[in-house]
This record gives structure tokens, sequence and C-alpha cells, in this order.
């Protein structure tokens, strides 16, 4: 028995009132983040469990199945770092991995560790409340149970619940409709078909040209145009696997090391200290090279400099005129109301040169909007076209929506979701006053990076944290009023000097589909000041002796 499992007896003994709980920690969600964490309790000998709304384990990876599905962080930044095995045995077939190999790769983590052992599927906690004598969360499940836990730990996912467009008639088209999130597990047959697209976010761009090989014809609703760039994928062979895993310790501590957790790091040299050629030599290499790295080894005014974001876009559009045949709609494609990396930019593989084919036609929002959805395909203001299949491709409701899905009672009865109207508020995207002994895993208000980098340090970070309560014999946390008022405040200041602040996106909050969501309404969900400054944070807050947080 190690010593954590002792303290945790310890914890206990001293700090319960009523009956012992049915387990010490529930983490809630089976994906990326939930493994790693199910892995570092049961390596502590906690009496754990996970619990998971899907059939099986994989969150984002078990449900986004829609053709094109994939990853843009390079694939060997993207697995987990923590075990030298999983690090020499898994191969990353491809630089950026479709999404039936990472959902493969989870279940190869998760069975090599014997995880599954500690997860329940099909539970779908809908209602949690904290009760104060007990110090214990009691979470009610849609299956009619009740399941007592001293500690919760969320691992939900940011985009975890989808929002399909508000536009009439929805439920009276008859032939087959789905959200991307939503795509059939069972592949289904474009062949023949007449397909819609509506949306042109990361999710469509990627779907689209896949969808544009099989379908008979395929149209696509764009509101507002979005920017991308190639993503530039290849195959890892065996070979080059072998030097990826030599390199292993150097590609962690440059993820470690760069604000987005990848291996791009930004160019410092000043945007206007160099030359314009040399700027453009630089986008060429950029462009043509793998990934983010033409938004996240860019000069960091790019982020900042209305000026030169401006020359930057200008750069991209001329790419994007190279790509597409018709200038018409070139134009059409490329924003006019936002300049390129505000938004969180989606890659792509052929995406411009799909609306080069005979069978792929573009209705353009701005022109003729949607007006409604008919028994038989979509309606505009011009138009109406007829469809076998409609596919909404139009995002989710980011951070908060998958805590909005349970109604979470903290201290006194207060909801969470009340709490969190206006948008979310915590202590280092981690811990919330007034919800004791409830840690999030890459929740709202953590560093934006590449998700798995930041999972990690979440979930290390919140175990030590439970170890230190259980081995200084407490039971009890809770983040202080003034402690996320500060995190609170340092977290709108970062969004200052970004342009994204002006973005109409999910990141500051914007869902067309959402009451609360309009533009204009910012929503401070993510955590600015990239990775290596949120680690800090958190290693200063442990550091500290956690002095935002109510241990007892
Ligand atoms: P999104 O970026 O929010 O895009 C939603 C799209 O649907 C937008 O084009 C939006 O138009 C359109 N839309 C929404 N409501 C509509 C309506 N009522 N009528 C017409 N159009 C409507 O969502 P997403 O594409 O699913 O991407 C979300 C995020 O998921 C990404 O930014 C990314 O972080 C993540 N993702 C990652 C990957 C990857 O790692 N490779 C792949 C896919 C997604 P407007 O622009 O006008 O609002």
């Amino acid at each position: 028995m190690n010593g954590s499992m002792v303290s945790q007896k310890s914890a206990t003994e001293s700090s319960l009132k009523d009956a012992e709980p049915d387990y010490e920690v529930v983490v809630i969600g089976a994906g990326v983040g939930g493994i790693y964490q199910i892995k570092r309790l049961t390596d502590l000998g906690v009496n754990a469990t996970v619990l998971e709304g899907d059939a099986d384990l994989g969150g984002t990876w078990y449900r986004n199945r829609y053709p094109g599905a994939r990853f843009d962080s390079e694939s060997f930044t993207y697995g987990y770092s923590w075990d030298q095995e999983v690090l020499d045995e898994w191969h990353w077939k491809e630089m950026f991995s479709p999404q039936p190999e990472t959902l493969k790769y989870l279940n190869f983590v998760a069975d090599k560790f014997g995880l599954r052992e500690h997860m329940q599927f099909n539970c779908h906690v809908e209602k949690m409340i904290f009760d104060e004598n007990g110090c214990t969360w009691s979470l009610y499940l849609k299956d009619g149970r009740e399941i007592t836990s001293r500690f919760v730990m969320t691992a939900i996912g940011l985009l975890s619940v989808p929002t399909l467009p508000r536009i009439d008639g929805i439920d009276d088209y008859a032939g087959e409709a789905f959200h991307t999130f939503n795509w059939p597990k069972d592949p289904i047959d474009l062949k023949g078909k007449r397909v819609a697209v509506i949306g042109t976010g990361a999710t469509a761009i990627q779907l689209i040209p896949e969808v544009a090989k099989e379908a008979e014809h395929l149209t696509i609703f764009q509101r507002r145009a979005n920017w991308a760039a190639p993503l530039n994928n290849s195959e890892i062979s065996e070979k080059e696997m072998a030097e990826i895993r030599d390199r292993y310790d150097e590609i962690f501590a440059t993820c470690a090391r760069t604000p987005g957790g990848f291996e791009h790091e930004p160019d410092r040299r000043g945007f206007y200290s160099v030359p314009e050629e040399e700027r453009r030599e630089l986008w060429d290499r950029l462009y043509d090279g793998p990934g983010f790295g033409i938004w996240l080894q860019n000069f960091v005014e790019i982020f900042m400099d209305e000026d030169a974001n401006a020359e930057f876009s200008e750069y991209i559009a001329e790419r994007i005129r190279g790509r597409v045949d018709d200038p018409v709609l070139a134009e059409k494609l490329i924003p006019k109301d936002h300049g390129f990396g505000i938004q969180r930019v989606p890659l792509e593989t052929n995406y411009f040169e799909t609306y080069n084919r005979d069978n792929v036609s573009f209705v353009d929002g701005s022109e003729q909007p949607i007006q409604r959805i008919t028994e038989s395909g979509i309606e505009t203001s011009e138009n109406h076209y007829e469809f076998d299949v409609i596919v909404y491709a139009t995002g989710f409701d980011a951070f908060t929506g998958a805590f909005d899905k349970i109604d979470i009672r903290g201290v006194d009865g207060q909801s969470l979701r009340e709490k969190w109207a206006e948008g979310p508020v915590t202590y280092l995207g981690l811990l919330v006053n007034g919800f004791p002994n409830l840690l999030m895993i890459s929740g709202p208000q953590t560093a934006a990076t590449n998700f798995p980098r930041g999972a990690e340090l979440a979930v290390n970070w919140a175990t030590e944290l439970l170890e230190h309560v259980w081995s200084s014999g407490n039971g009890r946390i809770e983040a202080t009023a003034a402690g996320e008022q500060s995190w609170f405040d340092h977290v709108m200041k970062m969004y200052e000097p970004f342009l994204l602040r002006k973005a109409q996106s999910w990141i500051t909050g914007y869902n067309s589909n959402l009451d609360g969501h309009e533009y204009g309404k910012t929503r401070y969900n993510i955590y600015n000041g990239g990775g290596p400054k949120y680690a800090d944070r958190l290693q200063q807050e442990a550091q500290d002796g956690y002095e935002g947080i109510d241990i007892g």
C-alpha cells in the first residue's frame, strides 16, 4: 500500500461525519483527460471510477466519426508523454492522425494499463449535489442510480455539446440529417446522394473534401467565410517513427516551452524588423509546411497588430486565389470581416480545390440566407434545394455546455449553471468558489494549448493537490472567492493585447444558436497567457501552499 492510500484513509477518518462515500474520486468522462486521470488515481491506489456517458471510451475521438476527422497536432505531440513503454510501442502512422487511429491509440493505452475495468459506460450524470455535512458529492445518473464520492473531477471536454442551427422547419426534414458530432457509427454510403453541408468551420473544412469525393453532388452553405491553411499531412515510416522516438524528450520539452504546446515556436524577430521580402519567404515556407506552423511559427505581431495581421491576411488571400479557379467564388471564400488567425485556424487538405469540382456547389449566406428547412431540403431567400442528406457542421456549446448539461449544486444549493450564466468564472481553470471538492480537467479558463499537453498538466497538478489534501489529513477543498476574482481579472486582462478579443467565435463565447451567446457578449473562456506561463502559475500555487484554496 503506498503512502497516499494510507493518507487517504486518515483523511477519511478525520473528516467523514456520515457514511463512507462509494468512491473517494469520481472522474466524469473517459476521453483524453479522463483516461490519464484514472491512471494516476489507480496508481495511487485510490478508490476511483470513471463515469462515461458514451458506450465506450475516447470522448471526442469516440464521437467525431465524420469523414476527414483528424487532429491538427503533429501526432507525436498529441500522444501521452507519461509512459516510456507507450512511447516505445506506439507507431503513429500519419503526421496528423485520423480519428480511427486516435481512437485505437486511446484504447491501446487504456487496455495496456487495465483502465477499462475502472470505467462505467452509458452513465449520464444528470445532477450533482454537494452535501456539506458529509463533505461529499451525490451524483444522480440517468439510469436512476445515485453514487456518492468525496471528490469529483470533470473531464467532459470543451467541445462535447453539439449545437444545431436555429432554423425553422429543422424537424420537418424527411431525409437523413445529423450533426457532425453524431455522424453515424456505421459508415453511411453517400454514393449517388445529394448532400448539403451547413457551416464552414474547422469540422466542415475537413469534411467537405471527403464528402465531395463520394457524393453525387455536394452543396456547401457558408454563412461567414473562414480562413484555412493547408495541413500538409504525410505518412510516418518505421524509420521516421524510430527517429521520433529518439526525440521524444526533446519534443515534449519543446511543447512545454511554447505557448501553444506544439513544436511550433513563434518568430520573435519582430515583424517590422524583418524586410517584407523575407517575411514573404517565411510565409511561403510555413504555408507549404505541416500543421499549425503558418499560425504558430509566425511573427507574434500577427496576433496583436492590425497592420501586421492585415498584411499577412492578404498573403493568405493570394494563396487562396491561386487555388480556386473561379475568381468570384474565391473572393467569397476569403473572409473580409476578420483577419487570419483571430479565430481558431482550420487546417485543410484540398479544401479550396474542392470548389473546382463539377459536383460541388456553393451557396453564399450573405447573398441568400437560409430561411427554413423543408421536408425535402433547404430553402434560402432565393431558391429551394433538394437533398438526400443534410449535415450540420454548426459547432458546439463550447466550454460551459457540458457543465450546463449537469445540474451542479454546490454550497447552499448554488447552481453552477446560474453562476456561469454570463460566462465561466474559475480559479486557475481548475476549481470554482462555492463548489468544493470539484476539480476540472481542461475546464474553462485554462491555457488554450495542444489539448493533451494541457490535460496532462491539469491532471498532474490536480492529483498532486489531492495527495497534499490526503496527506495533511484533510477532506475538503474550495477555491477562495478572492483567489477566483484575481484569476478572473487576470484572464480578462490577458484578452486585451490580442486581436482575438474581437473574434466572432466559440473562443469568445459566440454561438448564434444559443441564447446569451450573441456576438459582443464576450465570455472569457480561455487563458491567453500560453502554456508555460500557465504552468508556472500552477507550480507557484503549489509552492505557496495553495494560497487560493481553502483546505480543511
Ligand atoms: P465552428 O468553428 O463553431 O463552426 C461552425 C460553423 O457553422 C460556422 O461556419 C458557422 O458560421 C456555421 N453555423 C453555425 N450556425 C449556423 C446557422 N444557424 N446557419 C448557418 N451556419 C451556421 O464549429 P466546428 O467547425 O465544429 O469547430 C469547432 C472547433 O472544434 C474548432 O475550432 C476546433 O477547435 C475543433 N475542431 C478541431 C479539429 C481538429 O483538431 N482537427 C477538427 C474539427 C474541429 P458562422 O461562422 O457564421 O458562425
